[in-house]
């Protein structure tokens, strides 16, 4: 050891001592013995104390011919510890107060600060608070014109000013200033002094202070001057960094306001803008011009929507409005509330104010992890039931299968109806009916209990029950012609679905149907006929005059130049046994609208054939955003190349039509449409504006319109300008939907994927904050895409996603109740009336029972009971499509169909939200309330579907009939594939750090047996993206609620992609009708496998089944201890390709400005390519 060997030195001169040591650290330094932290700072500690006490020292080390100068640095230099670093920085500290070879140490000391300061994230500190700043400062305020001894100081400066204090620190001893003397126009020399003096301004203006200086002292002009010399004259692009550092400078600087208005001022929009566009041919530029266009969003002025209010354009009045309520919120709010003032100011408070985009997200993130329930009591099943029994009584009447005893019931001649026949005998054999119902029977007295039969006579329903009270043989409520049904098609429905593959001929059939099937002149037509008079003669596309002049076809026929387009209904008969066109406008005259639409769009009316093509998800074109952006740009740059010429504005009475040729038709006023507005801005461009939810001023996301008048082959771009979400699948490979009618008559009625060029991004224009409901204004987001239409005189209809309405619902309905055989019951029932005037429909299905035999009526009245509902979102129409599927399975004919009904009892509300759907919202209700967010206390006025499902539910409890499953179907608009939410205690204990006694809890696994089988057997579903965590903002959740408050363990939402699928069969592909209702059909497949696996007596004789469990418990152990169990909302990565997503964000992709390769800035399309496939 060294140490002892040292202490013995005392009493040596101390001139000779300091020597002695920087031999000693000469040593260590050859040696490599430095790794020996603790030698080293003794021996440097020691030296500083020798220069603190003793000025003889110091003159020492710096004598002409002592090599004590260079010992220092480098130990410096070689030395990984941060004291022996400090100690060191502390002499040379002490020396520099020594005249003689000044300036040289001060070289040699900032080349080694330059390099050391990179590497210590704390250095700018440290620096600080040894007052080394202004050492720097000072220096280069003395030596401007002396380059060698520029750079290090500069880079020096550099690293400094990273750190946001020492910044501002800088910026009031005069730096910013000083930057200004060193950088200037294009030259060929010093550019590395001038690329570290731009990336230190840069560094500086990030604090709000340093860029208001810049602002005061008239600096942004200049930079933006430099700028263009610079983009001049670098031909080769030698210097991209340079112009990179100075456009680093503006994004800083127009972080703030007074720098946006400089920035404009100094028409820094234009400059950037020309440049931009030069750049864009040169790939390695990218950079530039994505941070050009970064800057140029931001300062794009903020503007409000061109609407009077963005308060819904339809308002409907409610029973009564609760005081405090979102809906008196809305409607006290100040005039002029949506005006938006540029909201960001310049105190210092807003200091974080350019970032945040990342914070939202970043809070969003948090805010997930926060979201999850960890109160235990919330998490178990609830104990009170707020009802009293008496009250839910009333309820009975929607179950008449649980009392049913069919006893005038012919089964050897089903058809023949109801007759007396004496009671069976009483059965007290004990049924099992696995229900995960955990909670003590309550009523005693209630109805029928599980394991007993009442066969009493005269225990018939209530008589006032069930309208249609379609007791035994439930009879259809409005009597079909089977004539139209083309029975010989298989009538397993959706089943069939995923077994049928595309073949060819399929179009011919339907070309052939049309032949022999031409609708004689003066069937229903389109709105015309289901209607009833609606005078839109200006606005008639020629189609429909040819449709209703009736002679008119020939002259169409001779337009359509040989496409030999007939004008008839297509006889889609055999492809869509539940589509009748007729039956669809009788559905369409008793369903109330708030505006009281009276026409029908074309697609409801003639129905839609899943084309037999795949559709694949987009691949994303590069620069996409990119070009778009620019093209809003321009609307502020060549301003008179815009038309801004509204030709759809519901916002007027009697919207205006325009029918001069030059612009495109708009319509939306049919069931389910939506469009606000249309404003042409360019000879084939159209800003389109969404409604919002009714009684509300947001909640718009779903659309769905009409077009016509165009023409062929141009190049139309649409951007529907007011989006709500801070992601879409539309920036992932999504497509929207248009269904041509041309393309109908053709014999091709069909929604197809549709569009190019589409892109999802922020634009310039928000609400205020006031409208936002009290938080920062919000800014709107562009949807965009381009297409161009195939034929002239068509009338095209574009959508969100695939339409379904209420009325084709209740078409479907009657449809299917006309499927039923004998075997099957089925039961309409209206649950309730909606707000609006609907009626909510109530299914129910199982089997028939055989016979009326004690055991038979037993079994039947003792089925587990599945309780499904869809649709409470209205925007999401591919529930309602995986719905039909489940119907149109249940209702089949195959054993498998059979064999469920036998197995279950099914209750289902296919749409919990009519008025939602009729009236085109995305979300609510009439009351502008999410009614998914209603459950926990759904009041019976305001909510009545949610209140009358709760209650039947509650209704179930109470009589210990708790469904074994219920489950909402949904649909998601931010992530692939299809997927369960579940709830467990105990996965979401595991995600908090509630102690490891708590969740000493039992929980059954049972709910991962649905979800576990459905991913083994529908190609759509991923198991990878349930979730089974019980998150607080879901608490008034249709699923947490039935879960804990009514007991049932296998409570769902089943959410489907709007998008397609990144695994399974379907991968790559976009999600289509079929898929959706293929997995409605597997869903009931599915139940059918959870039968056998939830009753105990196949389970105990069938071994494999348990093999089949044990994997389930498997599984679970292995989700479980990966975190990514929990899923977050918004679950895609961010693009990319484009950084920009947002205006605001100053988060850029960007590498050490040093180091960064220019070709590596930005990703290729096949990085891009790669990147896709690792998200998959
Ligand atoms: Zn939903």
């Amino acid at each position: 050891m060294n140490k002892p060997k040292m202490t013995t030195e005392k009493g040596v001169p101390s001139n000779s001592r300091v020597l002695m040591l920087l031999g000693q650290l000469e040593r260590l330094s050859r040696d490599a013995m430095l790794a020996d932290a603790e030698i080293g700072r003794q021996i440097t500690a020691k030296i500083l104390h020798l220069i603190q006490t003793q000025e003889k020292t110091r003159k020492e080390i710096m004598s002409k011919g002592s090599s004590g100068m260079e010992v220092i640095l480098a130990t410096l230099e070689n030395t990984q510890d941060l004291q022996t670093i400090l100690n060191i920085l502390y002499i040379l500290n002490e020396l520099l107060t020594v005249g003689g070879g000044r300036r040289e140490l001060m070289l040699q000391l900032h080349s080694l600060l330059a390099k050391v300061g990179p590497k210590d994230r704390k250095f700018g500190v440290k620096a600080r608070l040894n007052g080394a700043l202004n050492v720097t400062v000072n220096l280069l305020k003395q030596n401007l014109q002396n380059h060698k001894l520029l750079l290090p100081c500069l880079q020096v400066l550099r690293v400094y000013s990273s750190n946001s204090v020492n910044a501002v620190t800088l910026g009031k001893n005069g730096v910013v200033e000083l930057m200004f003397k060193i950088i200037g126009p294009y030259s060929k020399k010093n550019t590395s002094l001038l690329k570290v003096s731009l990336d230190t301004l840069g560094a500086l203006v990030k604090s709000k202070t340093n860029a208001r200086r810049v602002v005061d002292q008239a600096h942004v002009p200049v930079l933006l001057y430099i700028y263009q010399d610079w983009h001049r004259n670098d031909t080769r692009h030698r210097h991209m960094l340079i112009r990179k550092g100075i456009l680093g400078c503006l994004k800083n600087i127009t972080n703030i306001k007074l720098g946006r208005k400089a920035f404009i001022d100094a028409d820094g929009m234009r400059i950037l803008y020309n440049t931009s566009t030069e750049c864009l041919p040169v790939r390695t530029l990218d950079p530039l011009i994505n941070t050009s266009s970064l800057i140029m969003r931001k300062c794009f002025p903020k503007n409000r929507l061109p609407l009077p209010t963005i308060k819904s354009v339809f308002h409907h009045q409610l029973p009564h409005v609760p005081a405090g309520g979102p809906v008196a919120q809305l409607y006290n709010q100040p005039l002029g509330v949506d005006d938006v003032v540029d909201e960001s100011d310049d105190n210092e408070d807003a200091e974080t104010e350019n970032d945040t985009e990342n914070e939202e997200e970043e809070k969003d993130h948090h805010a997930g992890n926060d979201d999850i329930e960890t109160d235990i009591s919330k998490l178990r099943p609830k104990e009170t039931h707020s009802r009293p029994f008496e009250e839910l009584k009333i309820y009975e009447r929607f179950f008449l299968e649980l009392s049913e005893d069919f006893q005038g019931f012919n089964f050897d001649n089903p058809k023949s109806g109801v007759t007396a026949t004496p009671a069976a005998p009483k059965s007290h054999r004990p049924i099992i009916v696995p229900t995960a119902q955990a909670l003590p029977p309550k009523h005693p007295t209630a109805a029928p209990l599980q394991g007993e039969c009442h066969l009493a006579k005269g225990e018939h329903p209530h008589p006032e029950a069930s309208p249609p009270a379609p007791a035994a043989t439930p009879a259809p409520v409005h009597p079909l012609d089977l004539d139209t049904i083309n029975i010989t098609k298989d009538q397993d429905g959706c089943c069939d679905h995923s077994q049928i593959q595309p073949h060819p001929g399929l179009e011919q059939e339907l070309v052939q149907g049309l032949e022999r099937v031409a609708l004689e002149g003066a069937g229903p037509q389109g709105r015309a006929g289901g209607g009833g008079g609606v005078n839109r003669h200006n606005r008639q596309p020629p189609l429909l005059a040819a449709r209703q002049g009736g002679g008119a076809e020939e002259t169409l026929a001779e337009e359509e130049g040989g496409e030999g387009a007939v004008l008839e209904v297509p006889d889609t008969a055999l492809l869509l046994p539940l589509h009748d066109p007729d039956l669809y406008v009788e559905m369409v005259k008793s369903t109330s609208s708030v505006p009281q639409y009276s026409e029908v769009a074309y697609p409801d009316y003639f129905g839609h054939v899943a084309p037999t093509f795949r559709e694949h998800i987009l691949e994303r074109v590069y620069g996409v955003q990119r070009t778009k952006i620019f093209q809003d740009i321009e609307r502020l740059i060549h301003p008179n190349d815009i038309l801004d010429k509204v030709v759809y504005d519901l916002d007027i009475q009697s919207c205006p039509v325009i029918d001069d040729g030059e612009s495109l038709k708009f319509n939306s006023q049919f069931e389910s449409g939506n469009l606000r507005k249309a404003i042409q801005v360019r000879k084939f461009e159209y800003d389109l504006i969404l409604n919002s939810d009714i009684n509300s001023n947001h909640y718009h996301q779903w659309f769905y319109f009409e077009v016509s008048g165009m023409r062929v082959g141009a190049p139309y771009r649409f951007n529907i300008i007011n989006c709500e979400k801070s992601n879409s699948q539309f920036n992932y490979g999504m497509q929207v939907l248009m269904y041509s009618v041309q393309e109908a008559i053709s014999g091709r009625p069909r929604w197809v994927r549709t569009g190019t060029d589409i892109c999802y991004y922020k634009n310039h224009f928000s609400r205020s904050s006031i409208a936002a409901g009290g938080q920062k204004g919000k800014s709107y987001y562009t949807m965009t895409f381009s297409m161009t239409f195939n034929h002239k005189d068509d009338v095209c209809y574009f959508a969100y996603h695939y339409p379904y309405t209420y009325s084709t619902l209740k078409m479907h309905l009657q449809k299917l109740e006309a499927l039923r055989t004998p075997q099957i019951y089925m039961r309409q029932d209206v649950l309730c009336e909606t707000l609006g005037g609907n009626s909510c429909p109530l299914l129910t299905i199982t089997a028939m029972p055989e016979s009326t035999s004690n055991d038979q009526i037993c079994q039947f009245r003792n089925r587990p009971l599945v309780f499904l509902s869809a649709r409470v979102h209205p925007g999401e129409t591919n529930a309602s499509w995986v719905m039909k599927g489940t119907l149109e399975f249940l209702m089949g004919s195959s054993p498998l169909a059979q064999s469920l009904r036998e197995a279950y009892i099914f209750k289902i509300v296919p749409m919990l939200n009519p008025d939602g759907v009729v009236n085109g919202n995305h979300r609510c209700s009439l009351s502008g309330e999410d009614l998914n967010r209603q459950w926990q206390s759904p009041s019976p006025e305001l909510h009545p579907t949610i209140y009358h499902t709760k209650s039947l539910l509650q209704y179930l409890a109470a009589i210990q009939r708790a469904p074994l499953v219920f489950c909402d179907y949904h649909g998601h608009s931010r992530k692939k594939n299809v997927f369960m939410y579940g709830c467990s205690l105990k996965e979401t204990v595991w995600q908090t750090n509630i102690s490891a006694t708590s969740c000493d809890l039992h929980e059954d696994l049972g709910y991962r047996t649905l979800p576990k089988i459905l991913s083994q057997t529908a190609p759509a579903f991923s198991m990878a993206s349930c979730s089974f965590v019980v998150e607080r903002s879901k608490e008034a959740t249709a699923r947490v609620v039935v879960w804990r408050e009514i007991g049932v363990q296998r409570s769902y939402t089943m959410e489907s992609t709007l998008c397609g699928c990144d695994q399974g069969k379907y991968k790559g592909l976009q999600i289509g009708t079929r898929e959706l209702e293929e997995m409605g059909a597997q869903f009931c497949v599915a139940l059918l496998r959870l039968k056998r696996l939830t009753s105990p007596l196949e389970l105990r004789n069938h071994a494999h089944l348990l093999d089949v469990e044990s994997d389930l418990i498997e599984t679970r152990c292995k989700v479980t201890s990966s975190p990514s169990t929990y899923v977050l909302e918004d679950e895609e990565h961010s693009f990319m390709e484009e950084v920009d997503y947002s205006a605001e964000s100053g988060d850029e992709p960007d590498n050490d400005p040093d180091t960064a390769d220019p070709h590596d800035n930005h990703l290729s399309d096949s990085d891009y390519n790669n990147h896709r496939d690792s998200l998959t």
